[in-house]
């Protein structure tokens, strides 16, 4: 056995630049402000020399994360780190009231204990199914700055991803609950880069009425989309009008990304009220969790779509046959993506970074493939904290 002796838990901020934040507080970019953003790096340690690490690329910047994931850290101590599937349902029984994010994190660094301790990728262990992920570009929010603030920037911006390689191309639009504003766009940019690269839109719960929902998925209709993603504010956890919502527009929903627990996101595929599953290794469980999302969408024959970009998301998509796309987020044009990539090498989510298959590939070092930059995490340090 190897028993887990020690877990640290590092706060880090860095900066973000040409970024503002939008009325929700979203990141969306700007010509030259700066935002600090929240990280954490957690490492778990056993007493026979194993160690685990991991960075969550987008969870770690709201502080409500850290906390949970410190509530369980004492937890571990003692424990057999690779008795994942154990103390899975251990932590999440200790978070039962709060949907178990915390354990997300911890799950994740125990998986790349374990790809360590093997020599062995994550995927590898997983049970590989693909090397290369099809990817979608995911924009960061739209802005009032001047930078991606019109539907001939989102337009030119598509044709740049094309160009690149990509895919598909997912809007996060201006967030102001406007649909027309949001369905103009959308159809501006099916017009630029025409009908072979996929296009998704994400409005994030942003429009205010299921009727404001009803008609950017009737735009959705009309620029054949591949997918509608959480359009309004109920914040996607509303069955009955997902349902009636499917009955009135023919673009396939993407729903639950909001809706937390594997149990609570089963009903929306019995009673049939999304047409793909979300699932995301930093809010449903960690990578046990996703693929447990993945063989329930499996079962009913249906696929499942990561959320996010990141290490853990690429080791997941690389064992899953029912998915589609790896979501490059958040990115704007010419600037970095604001996730903490410069503290990690390994697995960089740069828009250049995509193949010229459209295709990113899944890291190959044991573990999640990822080295981090201890001496720069501990430079940026605001809390450090073990058991
Ligand atoms: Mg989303």
């Amino acid at each position: 056995m190897s028993r887990i002796s020690r877990v640290e838990l590092i706060e880090f901020t860095y900066e973000a630049r040409g970024f503002a934040r939008d009325s929700h507080g979203a990141l969306c970019p700007h010509p030259t402000a700066v935002q600090h953003v929240s990280a954490f790096h957690l490492a778990i340690e056993t007493e026979d020399g194993l160690r685990g690490e991991y960075i969550p690329a987008h969870s770690g910047k709201n502080p409500a994360i850290v906390p949970q994931v410190a509530a369980l850290a004492p937890r571990l101590i003692g424990r057999d780190a690779f008795a994942r599937e154990g103390i899975w349902h251990a932590l999440r029984w200790s978070q039962r009231h709060l949907g178990a994010i915390g354990l997300s994190a911890i799950d994740t660094c125990l998986w790349d204990l374990a790809g360590k301790a093997l020599n062995q990728p994550v995927a590898k262990l997983l049970g590989g199914f693909r090397s290369r992920l099809p990817t979608y570009a995911s924009t960061t929010h739209a802005d009032r700055f001047g930078v991606l603030d019109s539907k001939q920037a989102f337009a030119d911006f598509a044709r740049h991803c094309k160009s690149l390689g990509y895919r598909g191309f997912k809007i996060h639009g201006w967030g102001e609950g406007d649909p027309r504003e949001e369905a103009a766009n959308l159809l501006h940019v099916r017009q630029a880069i025409g009908p072979e690269m996929a296009l998704m839109i994400d409005p994030a719960c942003t429009l205010a009425s299921f009727a404001d929902a009803l008609f950017l998925g009737q735009a959705c209709d009309e620029a054949g989309c591949f997918w509608y993603e959480d359009p309004f504010a109920d914040m996607g956890t509303a069955i009955p009008a997902h349902r009636r919502l499917k009955e009135k527009i023919r673009t396939p929903l993407l729903l639950t990304e909001h809706v937390r627990t594997l149990e609570a996101k089963l009903p929306w595929l019995t009673e049939g009220a999304t047409d793909f599953l979300r699932a995301d290794p930093e809010y449903d469980g960690g990578i046990t969790g996703v693929m447990k999302h993945a063989h329930l969408a499996e079962a009913f024959g249906l696929d499942v779509e990561l959320h996010g970009a990141g290490a853990a998301q690429r080791h997941c998509m690389a064992a899953i046959r029912n998915t589609n796309f790896y979501e490059l987020s958040l990115i704007a044009p010419g600037r970095r993506n604001p996730i903490p990539g410069a503290f990690m090498q390994g697995c960089s989510d740069e828009l250049e970074n995509v193949g010229e298959d459209g295709c990113f590939p899944v890291p190959d070092g044991p573990g999640l493939g990822v080295a981090y930059d201890l001496d720069r995490i501990r430079h940026a340090a605001v809390a450090v904290r073990s058991w």
